[in-house]
């Protein structure tokens, strides 16, 4: 019998992932959320180890994040960036002065050894993060693109080329030989685990290198809590980013259909928004509508509501007709 008492554990990238992440971390009580962080648009850059997705996570739920781009900290300066560029330094990754504190930090310590979700756990207790932010793995895994221009790394082709090359193909450098974190697993087979739930973030760069990690498949597949997923397409469109441009390149439909097909086997059940209530039909998992577009915190809270009600009720569903 799964308590609701219970972690839930979501799967998330940055920007999209962070807002449900928020929502949840509202709803839960303290101690029952773990997000697990994509590391695939990890890089080192001027020499420094950069996590965007953890960071985001990080930012969004210590309540530092920046509202105006989406990324970096709230209040940041850029006496930084204005120097570098002033010295002729690299300046299409902008890191802000608050921001590149972190980054600082975090590379120092990685350079003395230890690990990321070492390092990630320390920094949030010290910007006083309730939920636990897990990197998928502590291994280094690193997304590329194909595109119509040759390989990229992913931070060339997502903030340098801002997604203009057509993508071909991903991959995920590494991942075959990385190990997934060590809690994330344990957590995925707990006993009290009460969901897992699979954030709106980008499938294909967000969501699919965690999936790429050897064993998160199958520890999904043979998870005991209701696996739920979170369409991150409404009405046909992504709210923001290139998920929607990358399916077209893809060659697959643009649809909250499509995302849930990608997750197939793999979750019980998927929440999409009203407006595609007449494009959902087909699917073999189950379907529950709500109002997905989250803009406010309230949105965020009753988005996180409605994904854990749903779960729950599956887990019910499944517990009766046992
Ligand atoms: P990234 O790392 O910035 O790409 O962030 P994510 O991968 O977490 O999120 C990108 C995806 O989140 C895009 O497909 C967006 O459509 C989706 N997204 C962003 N905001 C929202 C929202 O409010 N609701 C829903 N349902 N999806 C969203």
């Amino acid at each position: 019998m799964i308590s609701r008492d219970g972690t839930v554990l979501a799967l998330s990238g940055g920007i999209g992932g962070a807002k449900l992440a928020l929502g949840l971390s509202h709803v839960l009580p303290s101690g029952r959320l773990a997000v697990v962080a994509n590391t695939g648009d990890d890089f080192e850059h001027l020499g420094l180890s950069i996590s965007p997705d953890i960071d985001t996570l990080m930012y969004t739920l210590a309540g530092l994040d920046n509202p105006e781009t989406g990324w970096g900290r709230a209040g940041e300066t850029w006496n930084f960036m204005a120097a570098l560029e002033a010295l002729g330094g690299e300046t299409w990754f902008r890191l802000g002065d608050r921001d590149l504190a972190t980054h600082v930090e975090r590379t120092r310590r990685l350079a003395a050894g230890e690990t990321l979700s070492a390092i990630t756990a320390d920094l949030c207790r010290r910007l006083g993060v309730g939920p636990r932010i897990l990197p998928m793995s502590d291994d280094r895994v690193r997304t590329r693109v194909k595109t119509d221009e040759g390989w990229l790394d992913f931070q060339d082709y997502f903030v340098r080329r801002r997604c203009a090359p057509r993508v071909l193909e991903l991959s995920f450098a590494g991942a075959s030989q990385a190990r997934p974190q060590f809690e994330f697993l344990r957590l995925l087979d707990a006993p009290d685990l009460r969901a897992v739930v699979i954030c709106p973030s980008n499938p294909f760069i967000s969501i699919d290198p965690i999936l790429a990690v050897p064993e998160v498949r199958e520890a999904l597949r043979q998870c005991a809590a209701p696996v739920v997923a979170v369409s991150p397409i409404i009405g046909g469109k992504a709210v923001k980013g290139p998920t929607a441009k990358m399916m077209a390149e893809l060659g697959l439909p643009i649809s909250a259909a499509e995302v849930a097909r990608r997750y197939d086997g793999l979750i019980d059940g998927y929440v999409a928004d009203h407006a595609d209530v007449g494009a959902m039909s087909g699917l073999s998992v189950q379907v529950a509508f709500a109002r997905t577009l989250m803009q406010s915190l309230d949105d965020r809270i009753a988005l996180a509501r409605a994904a854990l009600d749903f779960a729950d009720a599956l887990q019910d569903r499944r517990v009766a007709a046992e």
